[in-house]
């Protein structure tokens, strides 16, 4: 089974909006981080599946078309050569993606056969780490501190170390990995 990066796309492999969900709106408001270039270069050669998550706003008026979703899919795809993008339009009335949700993570391991449990998530707001741990997932949140209620497996001020930290967890224990992945990086 594929083990994957999930990737908060918002921060980390575009511009940031810091809110909970993506303010994008439209195409020309999608401008790549190209500070990830490398760390997405690293994290695909170390054999992971990159699946880039992009939550839309909850509204129907400030949606981005299906062509500017497809463009930016495309743009992912080829500037960080990520395999797969997943975004939600919250389209089902209970859709429960939204953090603490987990219906994103579940449907990427339905999708492409991922082991939820030997993968990683990476983002930049604390209440994405909730989802990771509900669905298994090693949590690695990109900032200073964190919340008091937050849990998380690793805690790392930028990227590079977050993909340091999650290639060196990859050599430690190689492919035939069990549950409980993060005991030796695990931080709090
Ligand atoms: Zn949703």
């Amino acid at each position: 089974m594929p083990q994957a990066v999930f990737i908060y796309a918002d921060g980390i492999l575009h511009n940031y909006s810091n809110s909970n969900e993506s303010k994008l709106e439209s195409f020309k408001d999608f401008q790549i981080n190209n500070d990830a270039l490398e760390s997405m270069r690293i994290l695909r050669s170390s054999g992971f599946m990159l699946v880039a998550l992009e939550q839309f706003p909850n509204s129907t008026d400030n949606k981005p078309s299906r062509a500017d979703i497809v463009r930016m899919k495309n743009s992912l795809k080829e500037n960080f050569l990520i395999d797969n993008f997943l975004p939600c339009f919250h389209e089902r009335s209970d859709c429960q993606c939204l953090s603490p949700g987990i219906d994103l993570l579940k449907q990427a391991g339905a999708n492409w056969n991922i082991s939820l449990e030997r993968s990683f998530l990476l983002s930049r707001r604390p209440e994405d780490m909730q989802s990771a741990k509900t669905a298994g997932c090693t949590a690695v949140l990109l900032g200073k501190t964190t919340p008091h209620w937050c849990r998380l497996d690793i805690l790392v001020p930028d990227l590079e170390t977050a993909v340091a930290k999650i290639v060196e967890y990859k050599n430690l224990h190689g492919p035939a990995l069990g549950k409980s992945p993060v005991a030796h990086i695990r931080k709090r």
